[in-house]
């Protein structure tokens, strides 16, 4: 048979046994204990490396030590990956007019697409491999199967294929010309779905086996029984939507790793190691000047940045809080008879702003309402249906906010600012009505930065408002999580035989986390009405954190008290127009 370039098929590695591989991450291990193998590591010696493992370690090395062997009740369920599943989905069900068929037979069938089919064969030094492509496209080239024979298909998440993706297809090209005894020149890799899916044939040339013997000796020896676990991963922004994310923050956290610092990403971190700064109390206690003056040689951005940094440690390792520029962070509230909190919740990958919350708080006599005062107030989910036209739902938010028009409209973070600016635009807003709309919108999250530095690794929401004694009233929501209710809600609101009451339960969860940021935003800033104006010598460079006090647990809202979201209104309906007070 003549062999085409590209994947050529080794011999088929008969001695592989039939049974299934023990899944990944399910042997329990005490990470202190990791250099010394147990009864179960030693059980995992011949298992075999898979595809998801190969992955996993193109990321982070630890990722994929944590797979093998770490403890599987640490590892969290991921919004991000379910999303990323059902992306493929969709773009598979794009690319094939009928229901894939199911494993060997059918491949001996010449089923058109073929799911299920578990692939093993061994790699440099005998390692055994074993993989699971989520798709096959039958191709006309003579294989053991007859005339015909398959590529795999893969989806592509973002704008480029990656070395992750590339040596993946490698791995799959590799075992899919041992399985059908015909060499794999190609693969497919669909991105987007519907009229948008994008097909680009991918080659799998003799290079990326190069690369793929070299990389997986060094798999296979990092995940040795007995082996430690490689260190947490330089750039911690990895981190974000990886299953171990909570036992490495801990183990960060724990060691005073230098990402935890905020401000610190995988750059400057190198950087600092490089100068003999390794852990957050190193950094807290150089000194500024001459940390500055052997950062220059790198850049001046980072020259600038080292008494930030030194003091944001400083900050960090003492707990305290410390003023870093005087005044009234929201002078805006001085006159102000309310404030309305605005959240977006979005789609990112198909652009879509589909909720736009709006939480009504108005000022008593008394003054601002606290944490649970906040949690009655009334709170306008409006929805943005595509099928409805952006015009409707400007209509409904202008309305809205032209009802009070001298309440400041507070939010954490440039999203909401750039998003209504722009929707204003779309719309026809003048230059002098979107003058006026920028100058009610209020960063919460810029003011927080220029005033203070906190205790906290991070100045997003989630970090900051928790910092504070905030809990969301929902465990465990993100953006994805809310992303996942979306799509389902957008799926199940119509469909037959699904009852009403269930069909709504994935909006009102989303309404009730875009509700629960709007008061975590309220939060934050009423820590920063209530926060004491520092002394000037708080304000000196002095790298002792300023005495500004802990945060006052009355920001802390009862989660019982939030009221139930099936109160929340009709997103249908028209926002109640009630008039400015
Ligand atoms: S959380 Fe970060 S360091 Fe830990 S395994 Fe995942 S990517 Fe690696």
């Amino acid at each position: 048979m003549q062999q085409p370039a590209g994947v050529s098929p080794p011999p088929r590695d008969s001695g592989t046994p039939a049974t299934a591989r023990p899944p990944d991450g399910d042997v329990p291990w005490d990470l202190s204990n990791a250099a010394r193998p147990t009864a179960e590591s030693r059980a995992t010696v011949a298992a075999p490396l898979t595809d998801r493992l190969l992955r996993s370690w193109l990321r982070c090395r630890r990722r994929a030590w944590l797979d093998r062997h770490g403890p599987a009740e640490a590892r969290r369920w991921s919004a991000h990956r379910a999303l990323t599943l059902q992306d493929q989905l969709h773009s598979f069900q794009s690319l094939l007019p009928t229901r894939p068929s199911h494993g060997e037979a059918a491949c001996r069938a010449g089923s058109e697409g073929v799911v299920g089919l578990r692939l093993r064969g061994a790699g440099p030094g005998g390692i055994r491999l074993e993989a699971h492509p989520p798709l096959l496209l039958r191709i006309d080239s003579p294989s053991r199967w007859g005339a015909h024979a398959y590529q795999p298909v893969l989806v592509r998440q973002g704008r480029h294929l990656t070395r992750e993706h590339r040596l993946v297809l490698a791995l799959w090209g590799r075992l899919l010309a041992a399985e059908q005894g015909a060499p794999v020149p190609q693969a497919l890799v669909l991105a987007g779905t519907g009229s948008q899916l994008q097909q680009e044939v991918f080659k799998l040339g003799s290079g990326l086996q190069q690369q793929l013997e070299e990389v997986l000796p060094r798999l296979a020896q990092e995940l040795e029984p007995g082996r430690p676990p490689p260190p947490l991963v330089n750039d911690r922004k990895k981190c974000t939507l990886c299953c171990w994310r909570s036992l490495c923050d801990r183990e960060a956290s724990a060691e005073g790793h230098l990402s935890e610092v905020s401000g610190i990403g995988g750059k400057r971190r190198d950087l600092l190691v490089s100068l003999g700064v390794t852990s957050l109390e190193q950094l807290a206690a150089a000194d500024p000047e001459a940390l500055a003056g052997a950062l220059e040689e790198h850049g001046e951005q980072h020259r600038d940045v080292a008494a930030e940094l030194v003091a944001q440690a400083l900050v960090q390792a003492s707990g305290e809080p410390r003023r870093r520029a005087p005044g009234d962070p929201l002078p805006e509230l001085a006159a102000a008879p309310g404030v309305l909190l605005y959240d977006i919740e979005s789609d990112p990958d198909a652009r879509d702003d589909f909720l736009h919350g709006l939480l009504r708080l108005e000022r008593r006599e008394s003054g601002w309402p606290d944490a649970s005062g906040a949690a009655q107030a009334p709170y306008h989910p409006l929805l943005a249906l595509q099928e409805h036209g952006e015009e409707r739902l400007w209509q409904r938010l202008s309305g809205l906010l032209e009802h009070y028009p001298d309440w400041p409209l507070l939010h954490y973070g440039e999203t909401e600012a750039i998003s209504l600016l722009r929707l204003a635009e779309r719309q026809g807003a003048t230059e002098a009505e979107r003058a006026r709309l920028r100058r009610r919108l209020i960063d919460v999250h810029q003011r927080l930065k220029r005033h203070w530095l906190l205790p906290v690794n991070s100045y997003g929401l989630k970090a900051v408002a928790t910092w504070l004694g905030f809990r969301w009233s929902q465990r465990g929501v993100d953006g994805a999580r809310c992303l996942l209710w979306w799509r389902q809600w957008r799926q199940d609101r119509h469909r037959a035989g699904v009852p009403p009451r269930r069909a709504a339960q994935p909006l009102e969860r989303i309404f009730r986390y875009n509700r629960d940021d709007s008061l975590a935003t309220w939060a934050v800033a009423r820590w920063l009405l209530e926060a004491p104006e520092p002394a000037l010598t708080d304000l000196a460079d002095a790298p002792t954190p300023g005495a500004s006090p802990r945060p006052a647990p009355s920001t802390t809202p009862d989660p019982s008290t939030t009221p139930d979201p099936s109160t929340t209104p009709d997103p249908s309906s028209t926002p109640d127009p009630t008039p400015r007070p």
